[in-house]
């Protein structure tokens, strides 16, 4: 198992250091995230012995659950799944950056709690550019009036943008959804809005990490190439279906 996961890791990295230059881009414009849904910690450890910091998980439970194998280890985790606002306090403890603000509740509940722990928090903000139903995410027609509306809330730093690609064996149709987000993101950095600064791409995942990297992409959530099939027979960012 540590054998498997340490050279799944490095045959990641080489994928991204081959995007990076086929692209031109340098390898240090590229973050790897863990994406740890359904992993174990013993599993996990072999990663972060191995030199990754960058964890996200999908569920507050899995944080709960793998927090005190992980929380003495020098890592950084981000929450990239559906955040329910009751879960927000919870949630919080464990977490530097969520990676799924879709919805002004949210943040207004997020701003809540972090007002009372006295905290800021980084964030990304979730888009769906494939357009399925099956998938969380504000439409993109509607991240910049977002932006302007969650601008009040000073405990929330927005990082950038997050998108779980169209995902299809066929290259064609998973480009546009990564494509669209850089757009969105050239589109807001011409609004000029005041106090929004660089802002990070999230995506790329197993199947479309080359894909996300020539698009722009600074980080990459990888679960599957590293720590191998979940089993699952549904997607499990389908929380409709997942919960
Ligand atoms: C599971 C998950 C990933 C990683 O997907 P893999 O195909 O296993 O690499 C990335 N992002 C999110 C939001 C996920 O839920």
């Amino acid at each position: 198992m540590k054998e498997m996961i340490i050279s799944n890791l490095k045959e990641v990295h080489n994928r991204i250091e081959t995007a990076c230059k086929l692209s031109g881009r340098d390898a240090s414009e590229v973050q790897l995230l863990l994406a740890t849904k359904t992993v174990p910690a013993d599993k996990i450890k072999i990663a972060i012995d191995a030199g990754e910091t960058l964890l996200g998980e999908n569920k507050m439970q899995e944080l709960r659950d793998k927090d005190s194998d992980l929380k003495e280890l020098n890592i950084e985790r981000h929450f990239i799944g559906h955040l329910q606002t009751n879960k927000i306090k919870d949630v919080l403890k464990y977490v530097s950056c969520i990676q799924s603000l879709d919805r002004l509740n949210l943040a207004e509940e997020l701003d809540k709690q972090l007002q009372k722990e006295n905290r800021n928090l980084d964030v990304f903000i979730q888009v769906n550019t494939s357009f399925e139903e099956s998938k969380f995410g504000l439409p993109p027609h509607e991240v910049i009036s977002f932006i302007h509306e969650i601008k009040k809330y000073k405990t929330l730093k927005i990082k950038g943008l997050m998108t779980i690609g169209l995902l299809d064996v066929d290259k064609e149709k998973m480009q546009p959804s990564l494509r669209l987000l850089r757009e969105i993101r050239d589109e807001i950095y011409n609004a000029k809005i005041d106090g929004i600064g660089e802002l990070k791409l999230s995506m790329g995942m197993s199947q479309d990490l080359e894909l996300a990297i020539a698009e722009g992409s600074n980080m990459v959530r990888i679960g599957t190439s590293i720590f191998g099939n979940r089993f699952l027979g549904k997607e499990i960012w389908n929380e409709n279906i997942a919960e």
